[in-house]
């Protein structure tokens, strides 16, 4: 059964709403969890990641503060370098094309390390991200882009902390708890309508923290805000972020904000299923673009895959395939990086095609003018600056010359058989547009004003990321903003 009245409401049960409940939880309220997915399927998209955690460090301390884990050994073969706050704050401006809201950065930015070793005091375990975001050379791991960290055990084990922090909290998770609207009044909002197990039924309460997901898994919205095509992108993650919490708060009054024709979208394999396998997670993703190169279906080059760390491209470039004829593109690379592919490029379920001549391959090629894409493999190899070394670990410069479509860092011939290709369409990730938040993760009505007893984290949060996105960010942002929500909501609920 669920009760009938609590202090206060989470809606959604991944990484932004459990954070919430934490925080609020530590207020001294009590606090119960609505999750729309049955218990198998719950966790969001938190669930679907990799665990990838982007905070502001200063240097191997941070680190080891953080992860007591941390031998000397692997220290002394690491050059963990450090992402400070002022990296992070240029990095948000710089790809969101300063459009990001500046005091949702600075809560972000500044509040990311101390909220890292919350979750470490709760029980949090977090490990660094060898292979994907350090590659060996010369003997030595070196990070970059300033993603250094994961969640112990990946999204599933996030997941799973976060389930086991709840229980030595007192926090209880209902599955199948559907919040379909506001009970809301001109005092503000008292709770929320639930179908919980397929009856409807209310919760009251003193604040609400609305923490479920974007619409990216609603083709309808998708169509309507992203625009014509993006139906015919295939859901990452999980099938229940329709877009819920937003719609009920603006039923409610709540101000739309940020970018809603933006999303967060990469290159997914071209067979993936329509939604997110829990079984297969990110796996479809396919992330080494920037050492090889894209053709489409004309067999041409249309974006620079190494414009720059895949961190700070592989959010943007789901839309740039998208666009292209047939919504889709084939990554091609040869023997010399190979070795350097991710692991996801290793799954059974991949759409993957090798051969040992370009001529063959170009044949392989399902649906791309094979002629056109041999004509563009041998300009670009012509183009390559062959004399600047090919340093996987730094923005090497390594680049084409004379080509109107560039590539400017990692560009290796394509001429060591065997040669691998692997196809790939849009995947979304999540949509940028949300709700209108304070500094304290109050929602903000159409009038300005604060709406009392509703609190908002995560996805569904407008004004932090415009057109792009740096890896690592929404996991951040979620606990961020989840424990900033939990607490104003907490202290809220006990004030009423
Ligand atoms: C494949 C994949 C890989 C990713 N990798 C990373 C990564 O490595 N690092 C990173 O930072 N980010 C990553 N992301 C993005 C990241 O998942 C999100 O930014 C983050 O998890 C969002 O957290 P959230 O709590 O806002 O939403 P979610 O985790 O999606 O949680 C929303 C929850 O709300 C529930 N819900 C929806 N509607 C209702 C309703 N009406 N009532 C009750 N509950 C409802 C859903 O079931 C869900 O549990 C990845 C995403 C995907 C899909």
């Amino acid at each position: 059964m669920l009760p009938q009245d609590c202090d206060v409401v989470v809606v959604g049960a991944g990484n932004a709403a459990m954070c919430a409940a934490l925080s609020a939880r530590e207020q001294g309220a009590r606090v119960i969890v609505l999750e729309r997915a049955p218990e198998g399927e719950a966790g969001g998209n938190t669930r679907f990641t990799a665990g990838a955690i982007r905070f502001a460090y200063d240097g191997v301390d941070d680190l080891r503060a953080l992860m007591p884990d941390l031998s000397e050994e692997e220290i002394a073969r690491t050059d963990f370098g450090q992402y400070t706050a002022e990296q992070f704050f240029d990095d948000m401006a710089r790809v969101t094309e300063n459009r990001a809201d500046p005091d949702l950065v600075e809560l972000l930015v500044r509040h990311s390390k101390p909220t890292m070793m919350w979750l470490r005091g709760k029980g949090f375990r977090f490990t660094p991200i060898y292979g994907r975001q350090a590659f060996k050379v010369d003997d030595r791991f070196k990070f970059w882009g300033g993603l250094t960290v994961e969640a112990w055990g990946g999204g599933p084990g996030l997941v799973e902390a976060h389930r086991k922090a709840a229980a030595r909290n007192d926090i209880r998770i209902f599955h199948q708890a559907r919040a379909s609207a506001l009970l809301h009044d001109d005092d503000g909002i008292h709770g929320v309508e639930v179908r919980y197990r397929g009856k409807t039924c209310s919760v009251r309460s003193r604040a609400v923290v609305l923490a479920s997901g974007g619409f990216e898994s609603n083709p309808e919205w998708r169509t309507r805000y992203l625009g014509p095509g993006w139906d015919l992108a295939k859901v990452r993650g999980t099938r229940f972020n329709t877009g819920d919490g937003i719609r009920m708060a603006l039923d409610a009054g709540a101000a739309p904000r940020g970018n809603w024709s933006g999303c967060h979208a990469v290159g997914w394999d071209r067979n993936a299923p329509e939604f997110g396998d829990l079984a297969v997670g990110d796996g479809f993703q396919k992330h080494s673009y920037p050492f090889g190169i894209m053709i489409n279906a004309n067999g041409e080059r249309f974006v620079d895959e190494g414009a720059d760390f895949r961190n700070y491209t592989y959010a943007k470039y789901g839309a740039v395939i998208l666009r292209q004829p047939g919504q889709f593109a084939w990554q091609i690379f040869d023997r010399k990086v190979t070795h350097l592919l991710r692991d996801e490029y290793r799954i059974k379920q991949v759409t993957r095609v090798q051969a040992d001549s370009l001529e063959a391959l170009v044949g392989r090629l399902d649906d791309v003018n094979p002629a056109q894409a041999l004509a563009t493999i041998a300009a670009y190899n012509a183009a390559v600056r062959t004399d600047i070394p090919f340093n996987p670990n730094v923005k090497d410069g390594r680049r084409t010359e004379g080509l109107s479509q560039p590539k400017s860092n990692w560009a290796n011939t394509l001429d060591s058989p065997p040669f691998e290709a692997y196809a790939v369409s849009c995947g979304i990730t999540f949509t940028f547009g949300g709700l209108r938040i304070t500094n304290d993760a109050q929602v903000v009505d159409t009038d300005g004003a604060v709406m009392p007893g509703l609190y908002a984290a995560g996805e569904l949060v407008g004004g932090l990321f415009y057109f792009n996105y740096p890896g690592g960010t929404g996991l951040m942002s979620g606990a961020v903003f989840g424990r900033i929500a939990g607490t104003s909501a907490g202290r809220a609920a006990r004030r009423a």
